[in-house]
This record gives structure tokens, C-alpha cells and sequence, in this order.
């Protein structure tokens, strides 16, 4: 306990008082979930719909239970009951998968649209113009069980620390661009999830307002999940 409740403070110290810190305990057990909840945690990111099924059906706390990885659309299904943000939705696909299955249960989904900004060929996300073209369509205008809060982004894993500064960067302008041509009216649209363990400080910087951090609060993870 005493680790991760200082991990905790020694984050939430650093960061202003608007950005949400998401918790990301993906391969971490449940104790080390019910810790940081009785430090004052609620936010718990995930990025296997399996697992963090398993853990929101185990652990019987009020989490707000947050989806970081690429989702499979034959996965949804684990988390639409109970999920409370998506982060990861980086197709239009997949988008539509969503809303099909918060309606199968009654409810709206809320959704981050992951935008690809890192120069790495590995990391999921929409480009600039898929996303005014997806916004733009009639098709979209339809799904009414999904509700877009804003963007998401990983930047490039790298030492060069202007390189993060400017995706991040990238980032923020392009929410400022899909703000202002549509959602300028909308106070749901007001995420920009950026930042990790490792960069987290560079992401407030440019406008973050929910970092998403593992290592910094659970120590390394035993084998490299992305
Ligand atoms: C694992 C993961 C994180 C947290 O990474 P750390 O470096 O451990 O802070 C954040 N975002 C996503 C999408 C992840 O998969």
C-alpha cells in the first residue's frame, strides 16, 4: 500500500486540479487496484476487454472503469454493460460496433477518438482527414448511442523530447480544429487524453486534461503489454 499511495500523491501534486489521472492496472492484480481506490483513486484504465471484464465483475467498488487498447469488435460485448469511457476507438467500424451494443444495452457509450500522431508504423489511430470525413457523414449523424468527449493520443516512444512536445502538440491543435467546426456548442466534447508515465508532464504542457499512468503508480509491469 505505501508504495502506491505515494506514487499517487507525489502524481496527483504535480498535475492541476482539471486533469484526470486514469490509473492503468492492466496485468496488475486486483489488490493493487483496491489500494490506489482507497487512496482516493476512481479512474482505472485497462486494455484487454477480458480482463478488465474480470476485474469489474471481482472487484466490487464504484470504479469508473476506462478502455486504453485496441478493441476487437467481437470483444465489445465484455464492456459495453459497464464501461464508462473508451479511449481507443480508432475506426469508424468500430464506432459503429460500439453504439450497436450500447443500444443492445440500453445505455450511451462514451468515446475518445484515438488519432494516430507518433512517426512509429505499430500504433492504431484515425488520421485527420478520416475524422472530418467520418464526422461529416450521415452515417454518423445516426449512431445515438455513442457520445464523442474528445480525442486520444500516444505519442512516438522516444528520448527526444521536442518530438513528444510537437505530436502532442499536433494533438491539441486538431481538438481545437474538431471543436471549433463541430462540437463548438458541445461541453461533452472537451477531452484530450494524452500522456503517460514516461511523459506525462510534456502532455499537461500542451493541454492534456487525462493522463493515462501505469509504471509511475504500480511499479513496471513483469512483461511488456501494450
Ligand atoms: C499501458 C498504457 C498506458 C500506461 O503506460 P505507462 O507507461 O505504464 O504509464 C497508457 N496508455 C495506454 C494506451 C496504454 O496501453
Amino acid at each position: 500500500m505505501g508504495a502506491i499511495k505515494e506514487n499517487i500523491s507525489k502524481i496527483l501534486n504535480s498535475i492541476p486540479a482539471n486533469v484526470k489521472l486514469v490509473a492503468v492496472s492492466k496485468t496488475k492484480p486486483n489488490e493493487a487496484i483496491i489500494d490506489a481506490f482507497n487512496c482516493s483513486q476512481k479512474i482505472f484504465g485497462e486494455n484487454r476487454a477480458q480482463e478488465m471484464q474480470k476485474k469489474y465483475n471481482e472487484i466490487n467498488l464504484p470504479i469508473e472503469w476506462h478502455m486504453l487498447g485496441h478493441l476487437q469488435t467481437n470483444k465489445i460485448k465484455y464492456i459495453a454493460p459497464f464501461v464508462s469511457l473508451i479511449h481507443s476507438v480508432d475506426s469508424f467500424e468500430l464506432l459503429k460496433e460500439i453504439n450497436k451494443e450500447a443500444f443492445k444495452n440500453n445505455r450511451t457509450i462514451n468515446c475518445l477518438l484515438q488519432v494516430f500522431i507518433a512517426s512509429e508504423e505499430t500504433k492504431f489511430g484515425f488520421s485527420e482527414s478520416e475524422i472530418f470525413g467520418m464526422l461529416n457523414s450521415d452515417e454518423f449523424k445516426n449512431l445515438h448511442n455513442v457520445i464523442i468527449c474528445g480525442l486520444m493520443g500516444m505519442a512516438t516512444y522516444t528520448d527526444n523530447k521536442n518530438q513528444i512536445r510537437k505530436e502532442f502538440n499536433n494533438l491539441a491543435t486538431l481538438f481545437n480544429k474538431v471543436k471549433s467546426g463541430f462540437y463548438k456548442n458541445n461541453s461533452e466534447f472537451c477531452e484530450i487524453s494524452m500522456g503517460m508515465s514516461g511523459d506525462y508532464k510534456i502532455a499537461i504542457e500542451e493541454g492534456s486534461t487525462m493522463v493515462r499512468i501505469g509504471s509511475a503508480i504500480f511499479g513496471e509491469r513483469e512483461y511488456f503489454k501494450k
